[in-house]
């Protein structure tokens, strides 16, 4: 069992408090991905797992056992890095076998025989001779990966791990790695900044900002139900369009009034406390052009000012007032510049946020 607790756990640099009392369960065999923007305290968090920053306070279990001031070779992890961090006088093989001595008490056929067989799992004995200069990105990566394989972790860190790699590449490594850990059944604990490789590789998605977790959720949920308006914004692309309105409540419920449209919300009684205003949320794609919704959705206009084919959409700038709406439209729709839309929202996929940030409906 590699189970992860994280209970309180904070990190202090002098006066700058990067991570800030943070509370995490990480399941065993679980892929769980730290996404959220740069500075925000993914990598001293990860780093604190590892055993490479020291904790200023908090408890961190792995496997039950209390890890806060074991060495990072006593954890039994491995991690990968985003420079790769290999080194240049080094082939391949000796990357990977580097320091292997020290953690474990295998002979010199056996570490040989573990890194024929990192390798073949990850396709590159051909590459077992060469130097890092000989390697291209995605090459060196996978050496850095063998080497976190070799050592045959219960827990797999890595940072940032696909951030040098072209976008093409990046995709393909990342179908590589889900399909590694199918094989690994390893606990993996990933930081990225990329909200996208965050929905696709984790079973759940921790969002970190300024050093505090916001929500913990599978990636659907999260997307779905945001929890606070960081990770209703944060979380897809394009993002979710958050305009400013007025809260009405009269005896039919609750109306979401804003200067080009007055929308009625279901289920009013959830704003128990009746604030005035708040932050409307609708993601691009929870819009549509009026004609192509029920005869009953509520509507309103918006004039267009910029559109973008993205191939399998089009996706419309345009101007409710004064406040810019991002939508979603089928591609190869007939909609230029200039043009007034009518445009419908999904009811049930509405959201509102108060002034604090959190989700009220
Ligand atoms: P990025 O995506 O840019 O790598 P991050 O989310 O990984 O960012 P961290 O590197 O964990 O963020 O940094 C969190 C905060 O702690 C930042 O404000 C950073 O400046 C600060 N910080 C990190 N390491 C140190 C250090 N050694 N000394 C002082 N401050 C630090």
């Amino acid at each position: 069992m590699a189970d992860i607790s994280i209970d309180g756990l904070t990190k202090k640099f002098d006066d700058v408090t990067a991570v800030d009392d943070i509370d995490l369960e990480i399941g065993d065999e679980e892929f769980l991905v730290l996404v959220g923007p740069s500075g925000c305290g993914k990598s001293t968090t990860l780093r604190m797992i590892a055993g490479l920053e020291s904790i200023t306070s908090g408890e961190l279990r792995i496997g039950g056992r209390r890890v806060n001031d074991l060495p990072p070779k006593e954890r039994s992890i491995a991690m990968v890095f985003q420079n790769y961090a290999l080194y240049p006088h080094m082939t391949g093989a000796e990357n990977m076998k580097f320091g292997m001595k020290s953690v474990s008490d295998y002979t010199d056929d056996e570490i040989d025989e573990r890194v024929e067989e990192a390798a073949e799992i990850l396709d590159i004995p051909e590459l077992l001779d060469r130097r890092p200069r000989e390697l291209s990105g995605g090459e060196r990566q996978r050496v850095a990966i063998g080497r976190a394989l070799v050592r045959e972790p219960e827990v797999f860190l890595l940072d940032e791990p696909l951030s040098n790699l072209d976008a093409k590449l990046r995709v393909q490594m990342r179908a590589e790695l889900l399909q590694l850990h199918q094989e690994l059944d390893a606990t993996t604990l990933y930081v990225t900044h990329d909200q996208t490789e965050a929905m696709t590789l984790g079973d759940r998605v921790a969002v970190l900002n300024d050093g505090h977790i916001e929500q913990v959720d599978p990636p659907q949920v999260l997307y779905d139900y945001p929890e606070t308006r960081f990770v209703a914004e944060f979380i897809g692309s394009p993002a979710m369009n958050v305009l400013p309105v007025d809260l009405k409540y009269d005896s039919d419920g609750v109306r979401a009034v804003h200067g080009a449209f007055d929308l009625s919300l279901p289920d009013g009684e959830r704003f128990t406390d009746r604030p005035p205003a708040a932050a409307f949320g609708v993601r691009p794609e929870d819009v549509s052009l009026a004609a192509n919704a029920p005869d009953d959705a509520q509507t309103f206009e918006a004039e267009v000012s910029v559109t973008e084919p993205l191939g399998e959409s089009l996706l419309i700038h345009c101007y409710v007032g004064s406040d810019e709406l991002h939508v979603k439209a089928e591609a190869r729709s007939a909609i230029n510049p200039g043009d007034t839309l009518e445009l419908a929202v999904d009811e049930q996929r509405l959201h509102v946020f108060d002034d604090a940030g959190r989700a009220i409906y």
